[in-house]
């Protein structure tokens, strides 16, 4: 199971424990779910990936509504195909369709379409989180990309046609702290990429154990993410390590071919380093200091060494 399908599942059978934050998540559901028919006879229609999740807003509706003829649930079998996977599909008409978008806000008592989020669910900090959590049912996805801690690794969108009921969704969302972006190109998509601000909204809208397994996710993410910095910082100190050997070694060859009288000619603190780095030519400098019997710090180490490469470097030529 995909995370936002264990999402959509704790949600739809967990939460919602509340009358008014059922309807309030209707609302968010149908809102979301992107095809609403007013004009030839009322009905609304919800799309869905998964038969159970489907089949739970089928019976969310008909416990609501007191009524069943007029809710269908389109299976797999003539639903259309979306990117590979089967797309199931709840159609309600007449009636039942009336009943629910009244209960949900979305159809006003004479019947008139309404506009935005309902008053009644705005106010309501639990009502609020079950439009969100009926928004995200019917419309959004969180993915979830290998091995990245952060920025990149985590992808949640929803897609609300309406621009009221956006712009209403975005304001109660950034009341509680979660800023959602959108592109210029396709307003109708909101997003959010980073851990911090994707796990609120998870929290936001209820599902509090997914929640706590993106906490985890986090966490472990985290740690293989400092264990590769801590390798790659390791691999890159051993490449430094054999560069600056290499160039000691050449400037320590260059000098006993070249320069007059050899090693022995060099002062004889000098001669001692060099001496051990020729024959120790894999040994780290704390290795080539301990092995020298020279007692160096790594500045003394190090300010020989240059004077060493400063010696080959001017018998090059
Ligand atoms: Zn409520």
């Amino acid at each position: 199971m995909s995370i936002a399908e264990a999402i959509k599942t704790e949600i739809l059978f967990g939460g919602l424990k509340k009358t008014c934050c059922r309807l309030a998540f209707l609302s968010g559901a149908i809102r979301g779910a992107g095809s609403l028919t007013i004009s030839c006879g009322v009905g609304f229609v919800i799309e869905c990936t998964s038969e159970k999740l489907i089949e739970k807003f089928a019976e969310i509706i008909q416990e609501d509504t007191a009524l069943s003829e007029g809710i269908e649930v389109i299976g797999a079998g003539s639903a259309k195909k979306q990117s590979g996977k089967a797309v199931f599909v709840l159609k309600v008409e007449g009636a039942p369709a009336t009943e629910a978008l009244k209960n949900a806000g979305i159809l006003s008592p004479q019947g008139e379409l309404t506009n935005g989020i309902p008053n009644l669910v705005k106010q309501s900090a639990c009502c609020a989180g079950a439009f969100s959590a009926g928004l995200f049912c019917a419309s959004g996805s969180l993915f979830l990309k290998d091995g990245e801690a952060n920025s990149g690794g985590y992808f949640l969108e929803l897609s609300v046609a309406d621009d009221t009921v956006r712009n209403d969704f975005s304001e109660c969302l950034k009341q509680n702290g979660i800023i959602l972006k959108s592109r210029a190109e396709s307003p109708r998509r909101l997003y959010a990429k980073g851990f911090e601000t994707i796990a609120d909204f998870v929290q936001y809208i209820g599902a509090q154990k997914a929640f706590f397994e993106l906490q985890d996710l986090f966490l472990l993410r985290s740690a293989k993410n400092e264990a590769q910095r801590q390798s790659n910082c390791d691999t890159g100190n051993l490449a430094r390590a054999i560069d600056a050997s290499t160039k000691q070694l050449v400037a320590i060859n260059l000098i006993s071919k070249r320069m007059k009288g050899g090693l022995q000619a060099l002062p004889k603190d000098l001669y001692i380093l060099a001496k051990t780095r020729l024959e120790n030519p894999e040994s780290s400098s704390k290795e080539i200091v301990e092995l020298s019997n020279t007692a160096l710090t790594k500045s003394g180490f190090n300010h020989r060494m240059r004077r060493l490469i400063e010696i080959g470097e001017s018998l090059k030529s």
